[in-house]
């Protein structure tokens, strides 16, 4: 694997280090900051299909970064911004705005690293 691609998949490296964190029992900083690199990860640089629908009904399969965010065109980011919201009150959000594996596995780690945070702030908390 080169750098770039290196570069591409960082999030996923750092998933596997908040795994190991976690079996680890390291610090809660460590736990917090770890979860939110992969949070924003996913969010803002996993590479994906824009998925926003076009005029003619289908999916635009430009490349977009992050599972918040469309491609290029600036219209394409705030559709899909506003068909999340749609379709995760219609709880069709899984199928609508992630129709690929990887989209899917993108959104679960988000899921998983928000998780991450909060278990983090919060077993401290509950186990003193
Ligand atoms: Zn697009």
């Amino acid at each position: 694997m080169n750098m770039r691609g290196m570069w591409t998949y960082w999030g996923y490296i750092a998933a596997a280090a908040l795994i190991a964190a976690w079996s680890s029992g390291a610090a809660t900083a460590v736990l917090v900051v770890l979860s939110l690199a992969v949070v924003s990860y996913a969010a803002f640089q996993l590479p994906v299909w824009c998925g926003a629908v076009n005029r003619n009904g289908t999916y635009c399969r430009r490349n977009a970064s992050g599972i918040l965010m469309g491609c290029g065109l600036r219209q394409h980011r705030w559709q899909k911004i506003k068909l999340m919201v749609l379709r995760s009150k219609a709880g069709d959000i899984s199928r609508a705005v992630f129709p690929t594996a990887k989209e899917k596995f993108g959104a679960f780690i988000a899921v998983g690293g928000l998780a991450s945070a909060v278990a983090a702030v919060i077993v401290p908390v509950v186990t003193g």
